[in-house]
């Protein structure tokens, strides 16, 4: 006779659709999907919609499966479709006491994720897109980058056994060229910043018939860089930090975490107020923060320079509102930090803590002071702060 107990629970796989992020319509499913063409909105990111019915259990986490796809229920996958894996994500996260101490804030919680395949939270993005560019039988990816993002893309492709071709800056410090090189890719080199490579890519994928896996020209890397707030969520005990600090570019990371709180929260995961959103740009390439002030319509007229946090010279971001929708709806806000003084918190952290963080990464110390005296944040907050990438494919940007 069965008993009660010998019925298993049933997993429910989440269903999912394809929506534009302007104005929430949804879009026909095609294979493999990458922007919207809204009649309504222009292009637009298209992002992917779950089909929640609260309450749905923490249980289906793989707590098993230490990386990013121990959420592999909450990702676009079907079960028998297999994650092109390097062991990305399930980063530490870490206490910085001194440096607490020493800019007078309680609390700083440090998200390390330079502990990440080919060193940088793209990892996280590019595993999960690839893995769907290999299900959906693509045979080459182009991708413009300003680094990491070409050698993550490079490492997947070479795991896949995909064809990439990487196009980034001539600036770009040796090693980021190197390494997509030593992962088999093809590496053409632009006088110019990432947007001047975004033109370059338009011209080539057609030519050379790749997929364009750009930063949100497709729904599957924020996916995966969404994995950051699950992770954060669950390492804290379900229970959020007051403030997020991150290093942006083109978004997804921010978005990204942005699109998991939300999530959970929809699941009935987090009932508290959600964490205020800050994100730091250099000077040198801040489009974000112009349009922020109002000091510009949008960004996509903006001329930036390059920095030395490399990732940072985004001149126009793609999803340049969704990101100022995240501030605007955590309460965050934009701020923007000088050269100098990202090189001085790079060289602090990594004398006072022993972390040698991604310049990006660095940046967010050099805007916790900045936050203070303008009195967005007091110093007894809750902080957690996103290092980005490791700082080692970066030295040759300092001169000691
Ligand atoms: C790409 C990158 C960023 C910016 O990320 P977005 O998701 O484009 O905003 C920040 N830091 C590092 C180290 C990066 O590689």
């Amino acid at each position: 006779m069965d008993s009660i107990n010998s019925v298993s629970e049933v997993e429910v796989a989440l269903s999912y659709h394809y929506v534009c992020a302007g104005c929430g319509k949804p879009v026909a499913e095609e294979p493999l999907p990458t922007f919207s063409h809204c009649e309504q909105c222009g292009n637009n990111p298209l992002i992917i919609q779950y089909n929640f019915q609260p309450p749905y259990s923490k249980s289906n986490i793989d707590s098993k499966e230490r990386s990013m796809w121990r959420y592999r229920k909450f990702l676009p996958l079907a079960d028998e479709e297999e994650a092109i894996s390097l062991g990305e994500g399930w980063t530490p996260i870490l206490p910085l006491e001194k440096t607490a101490q020493r800019l007078g804030f309680t609390q700083l919680l440090l998200k390390d994720e330079s502990m990440n395949p080919t060193g940088s939270f793209k990892a996280r993005g590019l595993s999960m897109a690839v893995t769907k560019a290999k299900s959906n039988g693509i045979e080459c990816c182009i991708i413009p980058t300003a680094g990491n993002a070409g050698g993550a893309l490079s490492a997947y492709c070479a795991k896949a056994g995909i064809e990439a071709i990487v196009v980034m800056p001539a600036h770009t410090p040796s090693t980021f060229q190197m390494e997509c090189m030593m992962y088999g890719a093809e590496v053409i080199l632009v006088n110019g910043l990432i947007s001047d490579c975004a033109k370059k890519v338009a011209q080539l994928k057609t030519q050379r018939n790749c997929f364009d896996i750009s930063t949100m020209k497709e729904p599957y890397r924020l996916e995966g860089k969404k994995t950051m707030g699950y992770e954060i969520a669950e390492q804290l005990n379900w229970e959020l930090p007051d403030v997020i600090l991150y290093p942006a570019g083109g978004g997804t990371g921010l978005i990204g975490i942005w699109k998991a709180f939300k999530e959970m929260q929809s699941m009935g995961w987090l009932t508290r107020k959600l964490p205020k959103m800050i994100a730091v740009q250099a000077a040198n390439c801040n489009p974000l923060a112009l349009t922020y002030m109002g000091l510009q319509k949008d960004a996509s007229q903006y001329k930036g320079q390059p920095t030395i946090a490399n990732g940072l010279a985004v001149p126009n971001p793609f999803a340049e509102r969704l990101m100022l929708n995240v501030l605007q709806e955590s309460n965050g806000t934009v701020v923007s930090v000088t050269e100098q003084a990202i090189v001085d918190s790079w060289k602090t952290l990594a004398k006072t803590e022993g972390l040698l963080l991604a310049p990006e990464g660095a940046a967010l110390f050099a805007a916790l002071k900045d936050l203070q005296q303008k009195n967005i944040l007091t110093g007894a907050e809750n902080i957690l702060l996103l290092n980005t990438g490791t700082g080692y494919k970066y030295l040759e940007n300092l001169t000691l």
